[in-house]
C-alpha cells in the first residue's frame, strides 16, 4: 500500500461553554509513504486541528483517518509532533532530552537507544551530547527537536509552524536542514506553515485550505526539483506562490 496517511471527509467540531466552533468541514487528502505535504490556510482556519486528528489527540466529528491502512485511535506514539516552541528542557542534556520520549513511552532498549545516540552522531550533535540546551544555537536547538522526535521512529511526523519563533536567516538554513534529515529519513511529514514561500520550497505537494471551517481547496505538486535553497532561487516558486496565494483569495 503506497498511501501512508488518508483523511477522509472529515469534520469536526469544538464545543465549549460559548458554544459551538465547526473547524473542519470536509477534510479529504492523502500522503504518499515518504512524501512531505505542506498545509497552508488562513489563520484559524483549522490547520493545527487537522495534524491534532492525525495524531489521535481529537476524534473526528465525521469521516475518517486511516494511518499506514488502519483507523487513527487514541494517541498511539505513531506519529510525532514538533511544534513551534522547540520544548527541549533546559535540565537535561542534549542525549537525556533525545532519549525522554523513548523513555516516557517505555520503549527504551539498548536497540532504540542505539538508534537514538546514532541520530544524533549522525546530524552533527555527537560533540553537543553531554551538554545542555543553553549550549546549542537556535537552529541546532531544532535539529535536537527533529532527531528527538524521529528517534522514536514515527510512521508520520507532523510539524506545527516549526520555525515561527527564529529570525529570516536562521529560518531558511534550519528549513534547509530539517528538509535534508527528514529526505534521509523518508519519513512521510506533514508541516504547517504560514509562509507560502517555505511551503512551496520544502514540500513535494501543497494542501491549500479554504478559511474556517477548513475544506481542502486545492492540492499543489510542487514540480520543482532540488533543496530549499535552490527551490528559492528558481523562477518557477514564485509562479508556484502565485497560484496558491491566488487559491487563498478565492472566495
Ligand atoms: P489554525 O491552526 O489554522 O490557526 P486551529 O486549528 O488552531 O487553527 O483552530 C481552528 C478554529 O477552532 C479556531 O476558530 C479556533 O479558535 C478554534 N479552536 C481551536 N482549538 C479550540 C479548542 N480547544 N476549543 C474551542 N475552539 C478551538
Ligand atoms: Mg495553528
Amino acid at each position: 500500500m503506497n498511501e501512508m496517511l488518508t483523511l477522509d471527509g472529515v469534520a469536526l467540531s469544538y464545543h465549549t461553554a460559548e458554544g459551538e466552533t465547526e473547524a473542519l468541514k470536509n477534510v479529504s487528502f492523502s500522503a504518499r509513504r515518504g512524501e512531505f505535504l505542506s498545509i497552508v490556510g488562513p489563520s484559524g482556519c483549522g490547520k493545527t486541528t487537522i495534524l491534532s486528528v492525525v495524531a489521535g489527540l481529537l476524534r473526528p466529528t465525521a469521516g475518517t483517518v486511516l494511518l499506514d491502512g488502519r483507523p487513527v485511535g487514541a494517541p498511539n506514539g505513531e506519529a510525532g509532533y514538533m511544534l513551534q516552541r522547540d520544548t527541549l528542557f533546559e535540565w537535561l542534556t542534549v542525549s537525556a532530552n533525545t532519549l525522554l520520549g523513548l523513555k516516557v513511552q517505555k520503549k527504551l532498549t539498548d536497540e532504540t537507544r542505539a538508534y537514538a545516540m546514532s541520530l544524533i552522531d549522525k546530524y552533527g550533535l555527537g560533540e553537543f551530547a553531554d551538554s545542555y540546551p543553553t549550549r546549542l544555537s537556535g537552529g541546532m536547538r531544532q535539529r535536537a527537536a527533529l532527531v528527538r522526535t524521529l528517534a522514536f521512529r514515527p510512521k508520520l511526523l507532523l510539524l506545527d509552524e516549526p520555525f515561527g519563533a527564529l529570525d529570516f536567516q536562521t529560518r531558511s538554513d534550519v528549513a534547509e536542514d530539517v528538509r535534508a534529515i527528514i529526505a534521509e529519513e523518508g519519513v512521510t511529514t506533514l508541516l504547517v506553515t504560514h509562509d507560502i514561500p517555505e511551503a512551496v520550497c520544502m514540500g513535494d505537494r501543497v494542501i491549500v485550505l479554504s478559511p474556517r471551517p477548513a475544506e481542502v481547496r486545492a492540492a499543489v505538486t510542487v514540480d520543482i526539483p532540488g533543496s530549499p535553497a535552490r527551490r528559492r532561487a528558481a523562477a518557477r516558486t514564485n509562479e508556484l506562490c502565485e497560484e496558491i496565494w491566488r487559491l487563498l483569495r478565492e472566495r
